[in-house]
């Protein structure tokens, strides 16, 4: 028997509705399989401004770090926005934790579920050919981290620059994550760059190679990312896992979402090498549909499987849950997000004790 002890970020907008449906689906895989959790309420976000004037109230990494994992609903709203000071806004406290708690690998499966072939946007036989990919994307470096500038010029206006620099440490430990993941999955690294261009991609690229040859059972392939870009709706059965820096990953994640349907299916992890993993779907807080009793717990729900998985070794358990989410599916039950049969619409709460019946 084992216990864990979760933080839990609720947030904002469908936030608590998510990870309320999240906790019972743990604790009934708790009871199945003998573990126990305590969980661990963190203010963060919209909700922690309202509370003490902070999105990320001090202390908060600390009481994460504490705990073996963080679940994540989603913050931000309309509220907090861009005309807020930056320690108001949710976004700040997003990329604060990410930095404070080290995470610097973003893995989001797209796996587009057997009972929504009819959601994917592209050819049936695209489709039916099968889509389970894994982004791997770089979350702490890069163009989004880099130095800024803005300024006057003499003769072309105001100009403005923002750096992009990779070191060959960031390049090798996020290389390592993908070729580990490559072992459990399916055998095969796509390294996605743009080496006849940017100088940091063929430092990338170069990076990548070498690890290549310490993982010599993982088929490895180099990929421009206009390139990838396209043979992501072209044929995105061709990938296992794509490992790119932060800004292409950004890009190219989203595009690898919206052909496995609905932004309510897909989860994601964000991973260190120490500290506790944090795990969230990839929606936002969806204020339009916040306490109707609408939202899609699944992407949620898988997110805790990929907690199982990744940060307690526990596949047994992941796929668990995966497969009960897989039949509550089949049997045509779905939220007003994935298409299905009206008769089958059910609300949050509804589709979080049916996955529960499954487990
Ligand atoms: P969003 O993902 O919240 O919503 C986009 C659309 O998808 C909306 O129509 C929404 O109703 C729908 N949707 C999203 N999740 C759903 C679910 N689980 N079930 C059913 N429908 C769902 O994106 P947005 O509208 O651009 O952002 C809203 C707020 O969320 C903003 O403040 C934004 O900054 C924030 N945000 C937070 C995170 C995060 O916490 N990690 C990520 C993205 C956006």
């Amino acid at each position: 028997m084992s216990t864990f002890k979760i933080a839990l970020i609720r947030g904002d907008g469908i936030g608590p509705e998510v990870v309320e449906q999240t906790v019972r689906v743990m604790e009934r895989v708790g009871e199945k399989f003998g573990h126990s959790f305590t969980w661990v309420d963190v203010l963060m976000g919209g909700c922690a401004t309202d509370a003490v004037g902070k999105s990320y109230p001090d202390g908060t990494a600390e009481i994460c770090r504490a705990c073996d994992a963080v679940l994540l609903g989603a913050v931000g709203g309309p509220k907090w926005g861009s005309d807020r000071p930056a320690h108001e806004r949710p976004e700040t406290a997003l990329l604060a934790i990410r930095k404070d708690l080290g995470l610097y690998a973003n893995l989001r499966p797209a796996a587009l579920r057997p009972a929504l072939a009819d959601a994917c946007p592209l050819k049936r036989e695209t489709a039916e050919a099968g889509i389970d990919l894994m982004m791997v994307r770089e979350l702490t470096g890069g163009i989004y981290f880099g130095k800024r500038d803005k300024y006057q010029t003499e003769d072309r206006g105001v100009e403005a620059t923002d750096l992009m620099a990779y070191s060959e440490l960031e390049i090798e430990r996020i290389g390592r994550r993908a070729f580990e993941l490559a072992r459990l999955r399916r055998g095969k690294v796509t390294s996605v760059d743009k080496a006849n261009v940017l100088e940091t991609s063929r430092l990338w690229r170069a990076t990548m190679h070498r690890l290549a040859a310490e993982y010599p059972d993982v088929a490895y392939e180099d990929m421009l990312v206009d390139n990838c870009a396209m043979q992501l709706v072209r044929n995105p059965g061709q990938f296992d896992v794509v490992v790119t820096e932060n800004m292409f990953g950004d890009i190219l994640s989203d595009e690898a979402s919206m052909i496995t349907g609905s932004i309510g299916l897909l989860p994601s992890a964000s991973i260190g090498d120490s500290a506790p993993g944090l795990y969230e779907p990839i929606h936002g807080s969806a204020p339009d549909i916040a306490g109707q009793d609408k939202a899609n717990p699944i992407a949620t729900i898988l997110s805790a499987a990929m907690m199982f998985r990744y940060s307690f070794h526990l596949p047994e358990e992941a796929g668990a849950i995966e497969a009960a989410v897989d039949r509550v599916l089949a049997a045509g039950w779905h939220t007003a997000d994935t298409a299905g049969d009206a008769e089958r619409l059910v609300g949050t709460r509804e589709m979080g004790r049916l996955i529960c019946e499954e487990v």
